[in-house]
């Protein structure tokens, strides 16, 4: 007689429940992911349980643990891939965050093109096919003086399929100065080896002259293009050419001038008490054929590459085969639509746009908030830990204006001596909706100029006492 008769629990592998005993159990499971998923996983969970009791574990086998093991995995694989977080980093449009938070009025037409068919490429007066860059090119237009306009997927693809466009197998003459790496990834000598095009490199990479332009011409070239130097300043002994200067020269040569603005904006920055950003209509004006620039930094808007112009660039840019590849979808159509609409009133568009709210908000306002969050904070955190009001410096982000800081004020948490500050910074991360800060000095800077939802915000940092 062996002994797992008498015993029959002595062979726990027994034990283990079939897949379908465990299904019959999940019923509530099974209704809200679908079988197959709920299989999968059941399966994988008897599996962990026959390992552990074959390396002499006793794992917990009654269904109701198993059950609850279940629906815990389920739900953690299924939960929202993207989370809302608090932005306290300091900086405004920051590239891992997302950059531009949209207006209220973008967001309704965002939910309407992706909810029901539009008129995206029909025309709705003659009953034919239309343009999907129609929606936006005359608001384009209108805000940069452009005669035509056209977009695509981001300002990256902008570059490119301009350059491809105007410059394939030529000649493209660029200062030393302007070679620009943008977040790794876009490196303006890379992008025009992909464009088809070679770079000729002008100048020095502090000092670059017309006559470095001039003497780089030849039957070959191209166009001539000028990149801002969104991120990066050269000081010191510097010289680089103005567009207009470079605009006379390319025409002189019946060549266009194509500038990056990179960033760029609508409106005049300094206006607004902020350093000056070049404005895509100074651009034009100054005789740039073509321009290109990002939606969703200074913009404001959706991630996209606005690209304005000569007609007759344009169009040649809209028939590159390229340009199917890095067409805007329509939800993103939808966006800019309306974020370009509300440029036509300057006096109410930085209070509409997220971005440039955040960007011009007063320090007064900032540091009034932030006196009223530490208040409402203490006594509130865990033990040991102190918050204090500490005047900072927050920056705007994406290569916008880099070297300017602007005014701000923070709220610092620190532990004393034996909480790490990374610790802190973790706990933060790990609450339900995460508030991100910038660890400095052994201290969690969370700068307030882009908290928007205080309350949500305190609520949250009470929860860290729990
Ligand atoms: C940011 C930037 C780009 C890339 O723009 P994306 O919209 O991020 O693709 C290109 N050129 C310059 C000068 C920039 O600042």
């Amino acid at each position: 007689m062996s002994t797992s008769e008498s015993l029959p629990e002595a062979n726990p592998h027994r034990q283990v429940p079939s897949v379908d005993a465990v299904l019959q159990n999940a019923a509530r499971e099974v209704a809200t992911w679908g079988q197959p998923q709920v299989v999968e996983i059941v399966r994988q969970i008897l599996a962990e349980v026959r390992q552990q009791i074959s390396v002499g574990q006793v794992p917990e086998l009654d269904m109701e643990n198993i059950c609850s093991r279940l629906g815990q995995i389920l739900s953690e694989r299924n939960a929202p891939r993207l989370l809302p977080v608090i932005n306290l980093t300091g900086t405004v449009l920051h590239t891992n965050l997302g950059r531009a938070s949209l207006p209220r009025e973008a967001l309704d037409a965002v939910a309407m093109a992706a909810s029901s068919p539009t008129n995206l490429e029909f025309d709705l007066h003659s009953g034919v096919r239309g343009d999907r860059e129609s929606h936006i090119e005359d608001l384009i237009c209108e805000l940069t003086g452009a005669e035509a306009a056209t977009a695509v997927n981001n300002n990256a693809a902008a570059v490119l399929l301009v350059l491809n466009t105007l410059a394939m197998n030529a000649q493209v003459p660029v200062s030393r100065g302007e070679l620009v790496e943008i977040g790794g990834s876009f490196r303006i000598p890379e992008v025009m080896q992909r464009a088809n095009c070679s770079l000729v490199e002008v100048g020095a990479t502090n000092r670059t002259h017309l006559k470095d332009y001039q003497s780089a011409l030849n039957d070959n070239t191209a166009l001539l293009l000028k990149v801002h130097t969104s991120n990066y300043r050269i000081e010191g002994f510097t010289s680089s050419v103005d567009e207009q200067e470079l605009a006379d020269l390319a025409h002189a040569h019946q060549l266009p001038l194509v500038v990056d603005l990179g960033s760029g904006s609508l409106i005049d920055f300094a206006s607004l008490g902020l350093p000056g950003e070049p404005t895509a209509a100074d651009m034009i004006a100054k005789g740039a054929d073509i321009i290109t620039f990002s939606g969703d930094k200074l913009l404001g808007g959706p991630q996209c590459g606005l690209i304005a112009g000569t007609r007759e660039l344009i169009d040649h840019i809209k028939k590159n085969p390229l340009k199917r590849a890095l067409r805007l979808d329509k939800m993103t159509l939808a966006a800019v639509a309306e974020v370009l609409k509300l440029y036509r009133d300057p006096g109410s568009v930085v209070q509409k746009l997220p971005a440039l709210r955040q960007v011009t908000r007063e320090v007064a306002d900032i540091r009034q908030q932030a006196q009223r969050v530490c208040e409402a904070l203490s006594g509130e955190l865990p033990p040991g830990w102190k918050i204090e009001v500490v005047d900072c410096f927050s920056q705007i982000g994406s290569g916008a204006l880099p070297l300017e800081t602007i005014e701000s004020v923070a709220c610092c948490l620190s532990g004393g001596e034996l909480t790490d500050v990374r610790d802190i910074a973790l706990a933060l991360r790990k609450l339900p909706t995460p508030i991100l800060g910038r660890v400095h000095k052994g201290v969690l800077w969370l700068d307030l100029r882009c908290l928007e939802r205080e309350q949500e915000f305190i609520g949250l940092m009470r929860q860290l006492h729990l």
